[in-house]
């Protein structure tokens, strides 16, 4: 069995349905995104594996587990963290406050915290030297690294990341898709949902597509790239 697997779920906000019947499957390992336009329903498919939005139909299964109706906070424990859209680190905290705050559901020791601090600064260089800067001072492309630093502090096996080039340079999201690939080295699984397809599939080892809500086509990264209706629609070309 996949290590998330994600069954026919319909997610509405009140009357309005933001996805209808989404089965994905993400194994162990493995980088997958999610790729679609502005209001695809991307950003609430994740929600709903973290734990952020109540399911109206289908079921999500992680490590052989129903976690359909878990807490968030239980998902966070279980091994799922999420870095979410717009980053959202917590603005009036320092760089290392906000990594140590990550780590709450794992209730280390100082020194425990302190190694998992110095782990995730060798991940991210920058971050070691505004570790004592208010994260509201920080880049943009710097905020974005202590998201993904943080969510990495609960120690997750699966990390869904929101949209993580929103409204960075180019080598600024270089960056970010070149630390996604370390992860993946060091056996991390990552659901990844991304505007810029061609980044997404660039890396994905295999990627879906949604449309209003649907699941309209999925396949290896490069079968995708390929794809003549994800390159009219997303690729530009
Ligand atoms: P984007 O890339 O622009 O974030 P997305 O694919 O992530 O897009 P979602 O944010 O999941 O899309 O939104 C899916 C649909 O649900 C959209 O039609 C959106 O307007 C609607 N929606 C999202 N959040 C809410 C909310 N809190 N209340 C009502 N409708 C919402």
């Amino acid at each position: 069995m996949a290590m998330l697997e994600v069954r026919d779920i319909d997610l509405a906000y009140g009357p309005i349905r933001a996805v209808t019947g989404v089965s994905i499957r993400v194994e162990q390992g493995e980088v997958v995104a999610i790729v679609g336009a502005n209001g695809a329903g991307k950003s609430t498919l994740l929600k709903s594996i973290a734990g952020l939005l109540p399911l109206s139909g289908g079921s999500i299964h992680f490590e052989d587990a129903d976690i359909s109706t878990l807490p968030a906070h239980r998902r966070v424990g279980a091994g799922i963290a999420l870095s979410p859209e717009g980053r959202q680190v917590f603005p009036d905290q320092t760089v290392r406050d906000n990594l140590e705050l990550g780590a709450w559901s794992r209730r280390l020791n100082v020194g425990d915290l302190a190694a998992a601090v110095e782990q995730k600064y060798t991940l991210f260089p920058r971050l070691r030297e505004r570790q004592g800067q208010m994260a509201m001072t920080l880049s943009g492309g710097e905020q974005q690294m202590l998201a993904i630093a943080r969510a990495l502090m609960g120690a997750p096996r699966l990390l869904l990341l929101d949209e993580p080039s929103l409204g960075l340079a180019p080598l600024v999201i270089r960056d970010i898709f070149l630390t996604i690939r370390k992860l993946r080295a060091a056996g991390m699984t990552v659901l990844l949902v991304e505007q810029m397809a061609n980044l997404a599939l660039g890396i994905a080892d295999r990627a879906y597509v949604l449309e209003t809500g649907r699941v309209t086509l999925s396949g290896t990264g490069a079968e995708l790239l390929q794809h003549p209706q994800v390159r009219a629609a997303y690729l530009g070309h």
